[in-house]
């Protein structure tokens, strides 16, 4: 099969690779769509410590099986994957929380499971038993059904924070989950949902794409800071939730919100910078901030859900779609802020 194979930070090379094969209890799928996403890109660009070379990345993909030696998964389903495997035994996994699972695995994470960014994959019955699996129901299009997996996230962290019929959400950042928390948090009763991007081209897209209150500022305006003010009487956000991986939107976040309020620090900042913290406006004004990271396999289920059903409408998100050979041009074009969503096409 052709892969794109991630052989050290920064090089990707389009090439033949062994055909994976059919474990036992297993499956084999042929890819339809991989999603990229900002975590692809940080591994690409060698982001992180415990990253294996080379790796088969990628971690939000459909495709219909091929092979099968499994009773449940049959040839000719079509899935949806997302990369969570927690071990079902921890002491987390033990309480419902999987999603922190202390021998986590993950799919196409460059920690030695092959991801999406291939023609085929193959995932063993233990994957498919403890893993975040859906089949994709008839009339679901199965690229925008790899949606399903950044939407976990996004749904895990409003679940975690209870958020429910805010008077008005901020939302930091209009990339894929910025715009996932916005059409959340509504689809969960919110009154008003900003959402707050500071590149106008990236503005401009989230609008032509169909999104609704969108707002052109950095997260420091004096501006967005009198307009979220005249909009509460003066007490501040609901909730302000960090969907960039900047450290500066962290801080701001505090100086945003009400009192009693809640903050969500959803993106990933690089690792070493601890961002200036208001923490006496925490103290005296009782906010709260929520951390945020990965779902289980229950909320991915519900997010695959929340997008066949269309009440996610995906397809307003994918905005690219590039074939498999092209997926360093398709990094370059996210790092440029040009796309939502871009998803790998292998054929
Ligand atoms: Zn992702
Ligand atoms: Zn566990």
């Amino acid at each position: 099969m052709k892969a794109a194979v991630l052989m050290g930070p920064s090089e990707i090379v389009y090439q033949e690779v062994p055909d994976p094969i059919c474990p036992e209890d297993g499956i084999i799928m042929e890819i339809e769509a991989c999603g990229i996403c900002g975590s692809d890109l940080r591994t690409y660009e060698g982001g992180s410590s415990n990253k294996v070379y080379p790796s088969i990345i990628g971690h939000e993909f459909s495709g219909v099986i091929v092979e099968s030696k499994n009773d449940t998964y049959k040839i000719g389903m079509a899935l949806t994957v997302a990369p969570m495997i927690p071990c079902g035994e921890c002491w987390f996994c033990k309480r419902g929380i999987q999603n922190l699972c202390e021998n986590m695995r993950e799919i196409g994470l460059a920690t030695g499971i092959p991801g999406g960014f291939a023609e085929l994959i193959a995932l063993s019955g233990d994957v498919l038993k403890k893993g975040c699996i859906n089949i994709i129901g008839e009339g679901v299009d199965h690229i925008h059904a790899v949606i399903s997996e950044t939407a976990s996230s996004v749904l895990s962290a409003h679940e975690n924070a209870e958020l429910v019929m805010e008077d008005l959400v901020v939302i930091i950042g209009s990339g894929t989950i910025g715009l996932l928390h916005s059409e959340i948090a509504q689809l969960r009763g919110a009154k008003e949902t900003m959402v707050v991007e500071m590149n106008p081209e990236k503005v401009e897209l989230a609008k032509s794409q169909g999104f609704k209150g969108i707002y052109n500022y950095s997260s420091s305006s004096e501006e967005l800071k009198a307009l979220i003010m005249e909009k509460t009487e003066g007490r501040g956000a609901d909730v302000v939730i960090c969907a960039c991986p900047a450290g500066q939107a962290q801080s701001d976040a505090i100086q945003l919100v009400r009192k009693r309020g809640k903050v969500i620090f959803f993106g990933g900042i690089a690792k070493g910078v601890y961002p200036p913290i208001d923490t006496n406006r925490i103290h005296y004004n009782e906010i709260t901030i929520y951390g945020a990271s990965a779902y289980t396999p229950m909320i991915n289920k519900k997010a695959y859900e929340l997008i066949s059903t269309g009440r996610v409408h995906a397809e307003k998100y994918i905005t690219h779609k590039y074939h498999l050979k092209d997926l360093a041009v398709a990094f370059k074009d996210m790092k440029d802020g040009k796309m939502i969503k871009g998803v790998t096409i292998p054929k």
